[in-house]
């Protein structure tokens, strides 16, 4: 902070010339500008024309005394430091004077370094006057742009089209807006304060929300996110993120909703176009692969090669686009919710025995070891819809086929863990690196390699799976590495129908 220092206008007021002159040439070299008076009353006029800050004024005067000069110009002004000069004879005077106001005093007849101190004292005491004069203008100019901020950051939270909401790290809503207010039914009267499923219904976001404000999701390289559907039929998508301190603790969280209906309207009338469309395909493709077949079935012995050769290819292609409609019909029907819905008690263990055995024959003829272990005798009943767990492992076990090398092995293993029953998937073939486990869940997603060049595939697979997986509340987990194999880790529930 910077302070200009302008020179200090100082009135002297004294009947005695020499005594004026002397204090005017001490104070002049003092950056002071002087004005002289040798009355009292000159000296009152000359202080509402120029407004000195320091006023030095004899006691004893002709005319008005130094006492009343004091009590009249602390009448215009407040803050004016009056120095009073006085003789020897005079002293209680000036300790009266000092009570009535005056800043200081100083004795006739006095050294000029003994006036330079009276005077710089007071010019001090105006300085630090100037400088906390400043100071609480700084405060006051801070105090008033913080009271913007705050409001400007309040109405831009009220009026901002998605809802939010904060919670602490007790998982406490200290703050809701409007928006969040409006989606979750919320009165304006209700106050922030309780906990967060006072105001929020849905479990599974509640849960997501204290787990964000303990800090547990800071290190997630995604944002957490939950999807949930109001009774109004209106999908939200609420995103969350740690409010960290200064210390990196966890002070809470801040979560935002989003509306997606239309996304979610869109996605579905897409998902019925491709179903729609599919089913449309299956058929006529279905007649012209069986069509294909009679005729390759039928071919005399002796037909060209070539002829031959081309219509199995046509054969092969049209088995591949049957089996992509077939997948592009399961996933539709996953995402409406309205295949795989049969759930009933099952016996994981007896499903993979009978998927390994079908599959067996695929694996022998690449010269693979396939295998399945149970390490737990009887692994306990898992609600689920048997072809959803065929789907599942089904897809899961031929990608290990396809995806490892002649003469490789995949094992199927089946264990207990916690309250899931735990399936790997374990094979020694070509696995993938970290970028690409993160995508192979999307749809259509295919690693392009030399070595997966020639493999037939849709991309569809392990979307399917995990979508059976994630309808079921289960969970799977990828961990592979080029060239060293991949195992997938499928955890399901156990609970009651
Ligand atoms: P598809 O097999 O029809 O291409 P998926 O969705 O089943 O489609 O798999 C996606 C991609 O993931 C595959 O193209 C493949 O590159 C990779 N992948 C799947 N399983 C394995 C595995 N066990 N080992 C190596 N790569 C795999």
């Amino acid at each position: 902070m910077q302070y200009h220092e302008d020179p200090t206008n100082i009135l002297v007021i004294d009947d005695e010339k020499d005594l004026r002159d002397g204090c005017e040439r001490i104070i002049k070299r003092m950056n002071c500008k002087v004005f002289k008076a040798s009355t009292g009353e000159e000296g009152i006029d000359i202080f509402i024309e120029h407004r000195p800050s320091i006023v030095l004024s004899d006691l004893k005067m002709p005319g008005i005394d130094g006492i009343e000069v004091l009590r009249r110009l602390r009448d215009i002004d407040e803050q004016v430091l009056v120095i009073i000069i006085t003789g020897f004879a005079t002293i209680d005077t000036a300790i009266e004077a000092m009570k009535q106001g005056a800043y200081d005093f100083v004795a006739k007849p006095f050294e000029p370094d003994q006036l330079r101190i009276v005077v710089g004292r007071a010019m001090e005491k105006l300085k630090l006057r100037r400088q906390a004069r400043a100071l609480e203008l700084e405060r006051l100019r801070n105090l008033a742009d913080l009271g913007t901020e705050k409001s400007r950051i309040h109405a831009i939270i009220e009026s901002l089209p998605n809802g939010i909401v904060v919670t602490n790290a007790k998982g406490l809503v200290v703050l809701m807006n409007p928006d969040f207010r409006k989606r979750f039914e919320i009165s304006p009267e209700r106050a922030a304060g309780d906990r967060v499923e006072t105001y929020i219904q849905d479990q599974g976001l509640c849960a997501l929300i204290h787990e964000i404000s303990q800090g547990k999701h800071v290190d997630d390289d995604k944002v957490p996110t939950y999807e949930l559907t109001l009774p109004s039929e209106i999908y939200l998508l609420a995103r969350g993120q740690s409010v960290l301190g200064e210390d990196n603790e966890c002070l809470g969280a801040v979560m935002i909703f989003t509306n997606i209906t239309d996304l979610k309207n869109f996605d579905q009338l897409k998902s019925e176009f491709v179903a729609k469309v599919s089913h449309e395909l299956r058929s006529p493709l279905a007649t012209i692969h069986e069509q294909l077949a009679s005729v390759i079935s039928e071919m005399p012995v002796d037909a060209d090669p070539e002829n031959r050769g081309l219509l199995l290819r046509a054969k092969e292609k049209t088995k591949g686009l049957i089996s992509f409609i077939g997948n592009l019909l399961d996933l539709a029907r996953i995402e409406a919710g309205n295949d795989y819905n049969n759930p009933k008690e099952v016996r994981v263990a007896e499903i993979l025995d009978g998927i390994v055995d079908f599959l067996k024959s695929r694996a022998v003829s690449k010269g693979q070891a396939l295998s399945i272990v149970h390490d737990v005798r009887e692994l306990p009943l898992v609600v689920a819809d048997p072809l959803a767990i065929e789907s599942i492992f089904g897809n899961l076990i031929t990608n290990s086929i396809k995806y490892t090398p002649k003469k490789g092995r995949i094992d199927v293993n089946t264990t207990l863990e916690g309250d899931r029953v735990k399936v790997t998937v374990s094979d020694n073939g070509f696995g993938m690196d970290q970028q690409q486990q993160k995508m192979i869940f999307e749809k259509f997603y295919r690693i392009k390699n030399e070595k997966t060049r020639h493999i037939v595939g849709t991309g569809l697979g392990l979307s399917i799976v995990k979508g059976l997986v994630d309808a079921m509340e289960g969970e799977i987990l990828v961990d592979s590495a080029p060239d060293c194999g991949s195992r997938f880790s499928v955890y399901l529930p156990i609970k009651k129908v």
